[in-house]
Protein backbone atom coordinates (compact mmCIF):
# COMPACT_ATOMS: atom_id res chain seq x y z
CA UNK A 1 0.00 0.00 0.00
CA UNK A 2 1.29 3.53 -0.76
CA UNK A 3 1.58 5.80 1.71
CA UNK A 4 -1.09 7.99 0.41
CA UNK A 5 -3.63 4.97 -0.11
CA UNK A 6 -2.41 4.22 3.84
CA UNK A 7 -3.47 7.42 4.67
CA UNK A 8 -6.58 7.68 2.56
CA UNK A 9 -8.04 4.68 4.11
CA UNK A 10 -7.57 5.77 7.89
CA UNK A 11 -8.71 9.29 8.26
CA UNK A 12 -12.08 10.71 7.36
CA UNK A 13 -12.36 12.74 4.57
CA UNK A 14 -13.35 16.08 6.20
CA UNK A 15 -9.69 15.84 7.86
CA UNK A 16 -8.23 14.77 4.55
CA UNK A 17 -9.80 17.80 3.13
CA UNK A 18 -9.08 20.20 5.22
CA UNK A 19 -5.51 22.47 5.59
CA UNK A 20 -3.97 23.16 8.87
CA UNK A 21 -4.14 26.97 10.64
CA UNK A 22 -1.18 28.32 9.91
CA UNK A 23 0.31 31.13 11.77
CA UNK A 24 2.69 33.52 10.22
CA UNK A 25 6.19 33.37 11.54
CA UNK A 26 6.76 36.93 13.33
CA UNK A 27 10.12 36.48 14.09
CA UNK A 28 12.24 39.60 13.67
CA UNK A 29 9.09 41.44 12.92
CA UNK A 30 6.58 44.10 14.70
CA UNK A 31 3.74 41.54 15.77
CA UNK A 32 0.50 43.69 14.58
CA UNK A 33 -1.04 40.32 13.00
CA UNK A 34 -2.93 38.17 16.07
CA UNK A 35 -4.82 40.44 18.65
CA UNK A 36 -2.41 40.46 21.38
CA UNK A 37 -1.75 43.04 24.24
CA UNK A 38 1.71 44.44 23.22
CA UNK A 39 2.71 45.63 26.86
CA UNK A 40 4.33 42.97 29.47
CA UNK A 41 4.22 43.50 33.44
CA UNK A 42 5.83 45.98 35.35
CA UNK A 43 8.96 44.29 37.21
CA UNK A 44 7.67 44.31 40.84
CA UNK A 45 4.54 42.57 39.60
CA UNK A 46 6.71 39.60 37.71
CA UNK A 47 8.34 38.98 40.93
CA UNK A 48 5.39 38.68 42.67
CA UNK A 49 4.48 36.50 40.44
CA UNK A 50 7.59 33.94 40.32
CA UNK A 51 7.09 34.03 43.84
CA UNK A 52 3.42 32.43 43.57
CA UNK A 53 5.09 30.23 41.13
CA UNK A 54 7.25 28.70 43.33
CA UNK A 55 4.77 26.92 45.19
CA UNK A 56 2.91 25.11 42.66
CA UNK A 57 3.77 21.51 42.51
CA UNK A 58 4.10 20.41 39.07
CA UNK A 59 4.64 16.88 40.37
CA UNK A 60 0.95 16.46 40.50
CA UNK A 61 -1.86 16.57 38.58
CA UNK A 62 -3.80 20.06 38.08
CA UNK A 63 -7.06 20.98 39.95
CA UNK A 64 -9.09 19.17 37.76
CA UNK A 65 -12.41 21.63 38.35
CA UNK A 66 -10.10 24.64 38.61
CA UNK A 67 -12.25 25.62 41.05
CA UNK A 68 -10.18 28.93 42.71
CA UNK A 69 -9.41 30.14 39.42
CA UNK A 70 -13.74 29.60 38.10
CA UNK A 71 -14.77 31.23 41.57
CA UNK A 72 -12.42 34.55 40.51
CA UNK A 73 -13.50 34.69 36.88
CA UNK A 74 -17.04 34.20 37.99
CA UNK A 75 -16.04 36.92 40.46
CA UNK A 76 -14.75 39.40 37.89
CA UNK A 77 -17.04 38.92 35.10
CA UNK A 78 -20.17 38.72 37.52
CA UNK A 79 -21.55 35.61 36.71
CA UNK A 80 -24.74 34.85 38.92
CA UNK A 81 -24.12 31.82 40.80
CA UNK A 82 -27.39 30.26 39.01
CA UNK A 83 -24.89 29.82 36.09
CA UNK A 84 -22.14 27.39 35.63
CA UNK A 85 -18.44 28.17 33.96
CA UNK A 86 -16.57 25.71 32.34
CA UNK A 87 -13.22 26.46 31.43
CA UNK A 88 -11.09 25.75 27.85
CA UNK A 89 -7.84 25.50 27.06
CA UNK A 90 -8.00 29.01 24.85
CA UNK A 91 -12.17 29.56 24.06
CA UNK A 92 -10.67 27.67 20.81
CA UNK A 93 -11.09 24.39 23.02
CA UNK A 94 -14.60 25.44 23.77
CA UNK A 95 -15.77 26.02 20.49
CA UNK A 96 -14.63 22.34 19.69
CA UNK A 97 -16.33 20.85 23.21
CA UNK A 98 -19.30 21.86 22.16
CA UNK A 99 -19.24 20.90 18.61
CA UNK A 100 -17.72 17.36 19.61
CA UNK A 101 -21.33 17.35 21.79
CA UNK A 102 -23.67 17.49 18.86
CA UNK A 103 -24.69 14.67 16.96
CA UNK A 104 -23.51 13.68 14.04
CA UNK A 105 -25.95 15.49 11.59
CA UNK A 106 -26.11 18.67 13.74
CA UNK A 107 -25.89 22.10 12.18
CA UNK A 108 -23.77 25.30 12.68
CA UNK A 109 -24.76 28.85 11.66
CA UNK A 110 -22.46 32.16 12.01
CA UNK A 111 -22.42 35.04 9.85
CA UNK A 112 -19.78 35.31 7.53
CA UNK A 113 -17.17 36.93 7.72
CA UNK A 114 -16.64 35.73 11.70
CA UNK A 115 -14.04 33.86 13.62
CA UNK A 116 -12.52 30.98 11.34
CA UNK A 117 -12.58 27.86 14.05
CA UNK A 118 -16.55 28.28 14.14
CA UNK A 119 -16.52 26.69 10.29
CA UNK A 120 -13.40 24.85 10.94
CA UNK A 121 -13.92 22.91 13.52
CA UNK A 122 -17.41 22.22 12.32
CA UNK A 123 -15.86 20.73 9.60
CA UNK A 124 -13.36 18.59 10.59
CA UNK A 125 -16.30 17.24 12.78
CA UNK A 126 -18.47 16.76 10.15
CA UNK A 127 -20.99 18.84 10.93
CA UNK A 128 -22.41 21.28 8.56
CA UNK A 129 -21.70 24.65 8.60
CA UNK A 130 -23.64 27.46 7.48
CA UNK A 131 -21.94 31.09 6.83
CA UNK A 132 -24.44 34.12 6.69
CA UNK A 133 -22.97 37.11 5.12
CA UNK A 134 -23.14 40.59 6.53
CA UNK A 135 -24.91 43.06 5.01
CA UNK A 136 -22.08 44.98 2.64
CA UNK A 137 -21.34 48.40 3.79
CA UNK A 138 -21.76 48.26 7.85
CA UNK A 139 -20.95 44.62 8.76
CA UNK A 140 -23.98 44.12 10.86
CA UNK A 141 -26.60 41.14 10.78
CA UNK A 142 -28.89 40.42 7.76
CA UNK A 143 -31.65 39.91 10.57
CA UNK A 144 -33.96 38.45 7.71
CA UNK A 145 -31.57 36.29 6.00
CA UNK A 146 -30.15 34.85 9.44
CA UNK A 147 -33.96 33.74 10.55
CA UNK A 148 -34.54 32.36 6.78
CA UNK A 149 -31.17 30.07 7.44
CA UNK A 150 -32.56 29.71 11.00
CA UNK A 151 -35.47 28.01 10.23
CA UNK A 152 -34.25 26.51 7.12
CA UNK A 153 -31.47 24.46 9.02
CA UNK A 154 -32.66 24.73 12.14
CA UNK A 155 -29.11 24.66 13.33
CA UNK A 156 -27.68 23.29 16.69
CA UNK A 157 -25.36 26.31 17.57
CA UNK A 158 -25.38 29.68 16.36
CA UNK A 159 -22.09 31.84 17.19
CA UNK A 160 -22.19 35.02 17.15
CA UNK A 161 -18.48 37.05 17.88
CA UNK A 162 -19.56 40.28 19.67
CA UNK A 163 -17.89 42.51 18.79
CA UNK A 164 -17.14 40.55 15.64
CA UNK A 165 -13.57 39.34 14.52
CA UNK A 166 -12.32 40.26 11.75
CA UNK A 167 -15.03 43.11 11.21
CA UNK A 168 -14.42 44.60 14.73
CA UNK A 169 -18.04 46.08 15.00
CA UNK A 170 -20.80 45.19 17.25
CA UNK A 171 -23.75 44.13 16.15
CA UNK A 172 -27.12 45.19 16.52
CA UNK A 173 -28.33 44.40 20.59
CA UNK A 174 -31.87 44.24 18.84
CA UNK A 175 -31.31 41.91 16.06
CA UNK A 176 -29.05 39.73 18.58
CA UNK A 177 -31.79 38.84 20.86
CA UNK A 178 -34.09 38.63 18.40
CA UNK A 179 -31.93 35.31 16.99
CA UNK A 180 -31.35 34.16 20.58
CA UNK A 181 -35.03 34.43 21.06
CA UNK A 182 -35.74 32.74 17.52
CA UNK A 183 -33.44 30.07 17.91
CA UNK A 184 -34.45 26.54 18.72
CA UNK A 185 -30.68 25.61 19.98
CA UNK A 186 -28.10 27.52 21.63
CA UNK A 187 -26.70 30.71 21.12
CA UNK A 188 -22.73 31.57 21.53
CA UNK A 189 -22.44 35.28 22.40
CA UNK A 190 -18.12 35.15 21.62
CA UNK A 191 -17.01 37.99 24.08
CA UNK A 192 -13.30 37.54 23.13
CA UNK A 193 -12.62 41.05 22.69
CA UNK A 194 -15.40 42.61 25.64
CA UNK A 195 -12.55 43.83 27.56
CA UNK A 196 -11.99 46.65 24.21
CA UNK A 197 -16.04 46.93 23.85
CA UNK A 198 -17.90 47.86 27.31
CA UNK A 199 -20.93 45.97 25.33
CA UNK A 200 -21.99 42.42 26.96
CA UNK A 201 -24.43 40.02 27.04
CA UNK A 202 -23.53 38.30 30.45
CA UNK A 203 -26.09 40.72 32.12
CA UNK A 204 -28.96 38.86 29.52
CA UNK A 205 -27.98 34.71 30.70
CA UNK A 206 -30.70 34.80 33.05
CA UNK A 207 -33.06 36.10 30.23
CA UNK A 208 -32.73 32.80 27.54
CA UNK A 209 -32.73 29.54 28.61
CA UNK A 210 -30.36 29.02 25.21
CA UNK A 211 -27.68 31.74 25.92
CA UNK A 212 -24.24 30.68 26.27
CA UNK A 213 -21.59 33.88 26.97
CA UNK A 214 -17.66 32.79 25.87
CA UNK A 215 -14.94 34.98 27.04
CA UNK A 216 -10.79 34.33 26.78
CA UNK A 217 -8.03 36.41 28.62
CA UNK A 218 -6.10 35.83 25.29
CA UNK A 219 -6.89 39.49 24.14
CA UNK A 220 -6.86 40.96 27.40
CA UNK A 221 -2.93 39.92 27.85
CA UNK A 222 -2.65 36.66 28.76
CA UNK A 223 -2.68 35.05 25.29
CA UNK A 224 -0.05 32.76 26.43
CA UNK A 225 -1.80 30.79 29.24
CA UNK A 226 -4.45 29.50 26.89
CA UNK A 227 -7.78 29.79 28.45
CA UNK A 228 -11.06 30.43 28.04
CA UNK A 229 -14.28 30.16 29.82
CA UNK A 230 -17.90 29.66 28.63
CA UNK A 231 -20.96 30.94 31.24
CA UNK A 232 -24.64 29.07 30.89
CA UNK A 233 -27.08 27.12 32.78
CA UNK A 234 -25.71 24.21 34.89
CA UNK A 235 -27.41 21.38 32.42
CA UNK A 236 -25.78 22.63 29.38
CA UNK A 237 -22.62 23.44 31.39
CA UNK A 238 -22.84 19.52 32.87
CA UNK A 239 -22.53 18.10 29.05
CA UNK A 240 -19.71 20.12 27.97
CA UNK A 241 -17.80 18.67 30.87
CA UNK A 242 -18.23 15.42 30.46
CA UNK A 243 -16.27 15.55 27.11
CA UNK A 244 -13.34 17.79 28.56
CA UNK A 245 -10.15 16.52 29.42
CA UNK A 246 -10.24 15.93 33.32
CA UNK A 247 -6.84 18.51 33.16
CA UNK A 248 -7.53 20.61 30.63
CA UNK A 249 -6.24 24.02 32.64
CA UNK A 250 -2.55 23.23 33.16
CA UNK A 251 -1.27 24.31 36.61
CA UNK A 252 0.84 27.24 35.74
CA UNK A 253 -2.31 28.76 33.83
CA UNK A 254 -4.80 28.32 36.87
CA UNK A 255 -1.68 29.84 39.60
CA UNK A 256 -0.98 32.47 36.91
CA UNK A 257 -4.24 33.50 35.78
CA UNK A 258 -5.62 33.64 39.26
CA UNK A 259 -2.81 36.38 40.52
CA UNK A 260 -2.97 38.41 36.67
CA UNK A 261 -6.65 38.47 37.39
CA UNK A 262 -6.44 39.87 40.85
CA UNK A 263 -4.46 42.76 39.25
CA UNK A 264 -7.58 43.96 36.87
CA UNK A 265 -6.30 47.51 37.29
CA UNK A 266 -3.12 47.06 35.51
CA UNK A 267 -4.77 45.17 32.66
CA UNK A 268 -7.99 48.25 32.70
CA UNK A 269 -4.80 50.72 32.51
CA UNK A 270 -3.20 48.55 29.23
CA UNK A 271 -6.79 48.31 27.75
CA UNK A 272 -7.48 51.99 28.19
CA UNK A 273 -3.91 52.55 26.60
CA UNK A 274 -5.07 50.43 23.98
CA UNK A 275 -8.66 52.17 22.83
CA UNK A 276 -6.92 55.20 22.89
CA UNK A 277 -4.15 54.34 20.43
CA UNK A 278 -6.98 52.37 17.91
CA UNK A 279 -8.93 56.05 17.71
CA UNK A 280 -5.64 57.52 16.84
CA UNK A 281 -4.82 54.51 14.43
CA UNK A 282 -8.51 54.48 12.93
CA UNK A 283 -8.51 58.42 12.26
CA UNK A 284 -4.77 58.23 10.98
CA UNK A 285 -5.52 55.49 7.95
CA UNK A 286 -8.88 57.18 7.44
CA UNK A 287 -6.36 60.60 6.06
CA UNK A 288 -4.47 57.98 3.85
CA UNK A 289 -5.59 58.21 0.06
CA UNK A 290 -7.38 54.65 -0.96
CA UNK A 291 -7.98 53.35 2.13
CA UNK A 292 -11.16 52.94 4.21
CA UNK A 293 -10.88 51.56 7.99
CA UNK A 294 -13.54 50.27 9.78
CA UNK A 295 -15.04 51.18 13.28
CA UNK A 296 -13.98 48.55 15.37
CA UNK A 297 -14.98 47.86 19.06
CA UNK A 298 -12.09 45.18 19.38
CA UNK A 299 -8.56 46.05 19.96
CA UNK A 300 -7.95 45.84 15.98
CA UNK A 301 -9.38 47.29 12.89
CA UNK A 302 -10.14 46.04 9.48
CA UNK A 303 -9.25 48.48 6.42
CA UNK A 304 -9.84 48.17 3.33
CA UNK A 305 -7.04 49.06 0.34
CA UNK A 306 -6.96 50.20 -3.04
CA UNK A 307 -9.18 47.80 -5.53
CA UNK A 308 -6.07 44.38 -6.19
CA UNK A 309 -3.49 46.20 -4.31
CA UNK A 310 -4.03 44.18 -0.61
CA UNK A 311 -1.26 41.61 -1.53
CA UNK A 312 1.27 43.92 -2.59
CA UNK A 313 0.62 46.31 0.10
CA UNK A 314 0.60 43.65 2.73
CA UNK A 315 3.85 42.27 1.60
CA UNK A 316 5.25 45.78 1.32
CA UNK A 317 4.51 46.36 5.30
CA UNK A 318 5.90 43.07 6.43
CA UNK A 319 9.47 43.92 4.51
CA UNK A 320 9.55 46.98 6.02
CA UNK A 321 9.25 44.69 9.41
CA UNK A 322 5.95 44.99 10.26
CA UNK A 323 3.55 41.77 10.14
CA UNK A 324 -0.70 42.72 10.19
CA UNK A 325 -3.05 40.02 8.43
CA UNK A 326 -4.08 39.77 5.13
CA UNK A 327 -7.65 38.78 4.75
CA UNK A 328 -8.22 39.73 1.00
CA UNK A 329 -7.46 35.84 0.14
CA UNK A 330 -10.95 35.15 2.01
CA UNK A 331 -12.48 37.12 -0.67
CA UNK A 332 -16.25 38.08 -0.47
CA UNK A 333 -16.46 41.03 1.89
CA UNK A 334 -12.98 41.30 3.11
CA UNK A 335 -11.82 41.29 -0.87
CA UNK A 336 -8.74 43.93 -0.31
CA UNK A 337 -9.08 43.79 3.40
CA UNK A 338 -6.07 44.02 5.70
CA UNK A 339 -6.29 44.02 9.34
CA UNK A 340 -4.20 45.32 12.05
CA UNK A 341 -3.58 44.40 15.95
CA UNK A 342 -2.85 47.77 18.28
CA UNK A 343 0.41 47.93 19.63
CA UNK A 344 1.82 50.16 21.73
CA UNK A 345 2.34 53.55 20.11
CA UNK A 346 5.52 53.25 18.42
CA UNK A 347 4.64 49.93 17.13
CA UNK A 348 1.40 51.95 15.28
CA UNK A 349 3.85 54.14 14.16
CA UNK A 350 5.91 51.93 12.26
CA UNK A 351 2.61 50.22 11.22
CA UNK A 352 1.03 53.48 9.76
CA UNK A 353 4.67 54.52 8.39
CA UNK A 354 5.25 51.46 6.52
CA UNK A 355 1.13 51.62 5.19
CA UNK A 356 1.97 55.09 3.95
CA UNK A 357 5.34 53.97 2.23
CA UNK A 358 3.71 51.12 0.53
CA UNK A 359 0.83 53.22 -0.95
CA UNK A 360 3.55 55.83 -2.23
CA UNK A 361 6.20 52.69 -3.90
CA UNK A 362 3.74 50.07 -5.22
N1 LIG B 1 -13.25 33.99 19.46
C1 LIG B 1 -12.88 34.99 18.66
C2 LIG B 1 -13.94 35.87 18.08
C3 LIG B 1 -11.53 35.19 18.36
O1 LIG B 1 -11.18 36.18 17.52
C4 LIG B 1 -10.56 34.33 18.94
C5 LIG B 1 -9.07 34.49 18.68
N2 LIG B 1 -8.68 35.03 17.52
C6 LIG B 1 -11.00 33.31 19.76
C7 LIG B 1 -12.35 33.16 20.00
C8 LIG B 1 -10.05 32.30 20.35
O2 LIG B 1 -9.37 32.82 21.42
P1 LIG B 1 -8.51 31.93 22.38
O3 LIG B 1 -8.54 30.52 21.90
O4 LIG B 1 -7.17 32.54 22.37
O5 LIG B 1 -9.18 32.04 23.74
Amino acid sequence: MTQSNLISSIFRKEVLAMSAYKVADATGLIKLDAMENPYSWPEDIKKSWLETLKNCPLNRYPDPEARQLTATIKRLNQIPDRFDVLLGNGSDEIIQLLLMALPANACVLAPDPGFVMYKQLSLCLGLSYYGIPLLADSFELDLPAMLDAMEKHQPSVIFLAYPNNPTGNLFSKASIREIIKTAKGLVVIDEAYAPFADASFIDSLGQYDNLLVMRTVSKLGLAGLRLGYIAGLPGIIEQLHKIRLPYNINSLTQISADFALSHKALFDQQTQKICAERSLVFNKLNTLNGITAYLSAANFILFKTPENRANEIFASIKKQGVLIKNLSPQGGLLADCLRVTIGTPEENAAFLTALTKSLVTS
